[in-house]
């Protein structure tokens, strides 16, 4: 099979980027640029460009289209929605999907809705600041918590110094941060490690009202938490007055409806969910224990935006919970078995072409790396693991296989034994692409005496 043409797109791109900065709709100092690849319709697992070429979507637009293309069931709902009521403050709608949600996820108690990820962390922070009345939170290396300042990129400055520091090569750093931002309103750690984490509250447990992180640390790798690391953080956030900010956005509604919290086994004090809950529409909810969250009853913190609680964000949410939650959610059993098949196929056919690859991560998403050993807490893929990984992302795509950025693969509800056909005629040629770039660069490299 030939590598894709993407003749149309790449024009359509060229006349774009004249009125749109950069041609893409958000950037990180990533190092090469994005294929510009414009799809113009979707159906079930499958995207098509304006070149006619046809994809099957593991991209899922980060995680979020978990119903697929074209859900029959959910667009009638919005469409419904649509015609019904649109925006208006409060609807007859608040209850029925507030409930749900509740419901839904171990740790929320009581609910508030926004539209993304980063706007409704912020909230979160504030909410545990006001809480605990100190002024901090820790993060963790490689986790990822939208694209503020005070919380976007960086690592440990050093363990005798724990505030983060961007780092060369940082694909999150940022010109234009306001000064100081990072140290003065964090701490950060490796995750997954215990005696580090120990140490730090030791000293600085009364400065410290959050520790947020994600349960399963999907934008760092795919990472499990050790056994025992989440029940021994959980019982320091108590120890110490803490808040455990759980920051569900990939996996809330993904890995199951209850969260990495309900299979994990750990309940976080507050819970942020987004992505995926609206199943294409853009929407967060905020959700925790009765105490925290009736900081807003008493109106002693603000929460506010003009489209929270929106109509069509609920009835979106609301549809996504009926098709997710039906027959006991054996929907998430089917993913995870089209994960194991594909993730098998994958490592076959890279030992085939003489590529090593990993693929790890809870099921309904699966990330691969070009390396010999499974990712762990503190070591996050390296350079060269993320430059081969991210040469085998586009050879696939170019075959007709959508990978996330970080090499994630998200499976949808509508995925089918057609669509894992289609999946095992390309991964072959895709891979034996793959492998005769990294092959070449890599010998190269190696005569120059490294890759640069
Ligand atoms: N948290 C996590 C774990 C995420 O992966 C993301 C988005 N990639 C965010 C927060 C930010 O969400 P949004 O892009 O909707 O602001």
């Amino acid at each position: 099979m030939e590598p894709y043409i993407l003749s149309k797109s790449k024009e359509y791109n060229e006349q774009l980027k004249q009125f749109l900065s950069g041609g893409v709709h958000y950037n990180f100092r990533t190092v090469g640029e994005e294929v510009p690849r414009h799809f113009k319709s979707g159906k079930g697992s499958y995207l098509w460009d304006l070149d006619n070429n046809k994809y099957l979507d593991f991209y899922c637009k980060f995680g979020a289209m978990i119903l697929g293309h074209n859900h029959p069931e959910y667009g009638e709902a919005l469409e419904k929605q649509i015609y019904r009521l649109l925006a208006v403050n409060h609807t007859d709608l608040d209850l029925e999907v507030s409930e749900l949600v509740v419901r839904s996820v171990p740790g929320i108690e009581k609910v508030r809705f926004g539209l993304s990820g980063t706007e409704i962390i912020q909230n979160a922070l504030r909410l545990a600041r006001a809480y605990t009345g100190k002024d901090k939170f820790l993060r963790f290396e490689g986790h990822y918590h939208g694209n503020m300042d005070n919380i976007m990129g960086g690592k440990m400055a050093s363990v005798d110094n724990p505030y983060p520091v961007e780092f060369p090569g940082d694909p999150r750093a940022t010109a234009g941060r306001v000064r100081n931002v990072l140290k003065e309103q964090s701490y950060i750690l490796p995750w997954n490690d215990l005696a580090l984490l120990n140490n730090l509250l030791q000293e600085k447990q009364h400065e410290i009202a959050a520790i947020i992180m994600e349960p399963i640390c999907i934008n760092g790798g795919g990472i499990i938490p050790l056994p025992g690391y989440l029940e021994e953080v959980r019982k320091l956030c108590d120890k110490y007055n803490i808040v455990l900010i759980f920051d569900e956005v990939i996996t809330g509604f993904r890995v199951d409806l209850g969260g990495a919290q309900k299979i994990l086994g750990v309940i976080p004090d507050l819970t942020v969910l987004g992505k995926a809950v609206g199943g294409g529409m853009p929407v967060s909810i905020l959700g925790g224990k009765k105490e925290i969250m009736d900081l807003y009853s008493s109106r002693k913190v603000v929460h506010a935006g003009t489209f929270n609680g929106y109509p069509l964000g609920l009835a979106a949410i609301k549809a996504t919970i009926e098709i997710l939650s039906r027959d006991n959610g054996v929907i998430y059993e089917k993913m995870k078995k089209y994960a194991e098949t594909i993730s098998k196929i994958m490592i076959e056919t890279a030992a085939e072409v003489g590529l090593p690859l990993v693929v790890q991560g809870p099921g309904p998403v699966v990330l691969y790396h070009c390396c010999d050993k499974k990712i762990t807490g503190s070591e996050l893929p390296n350079a060269d693991t993320q430059v081969k990984s991210s040469i085998i992302n586009r050879c696939m795509a170019d075959h007709g296989i959508l990978i996330s950025p970080i090499s994630r693969m998200y499976f949808n509800v509508m995925f089918n034994d057609e669509d894992l056909e289609f999946f095992a005629e390309r991964i072959g040629p895709s891979f034996k692409a793959a492998a005769q770039i990294i092959h070449k660069v890599y010998k190269s490299s190696n005569e120059k005496g490294g890759l640069k």
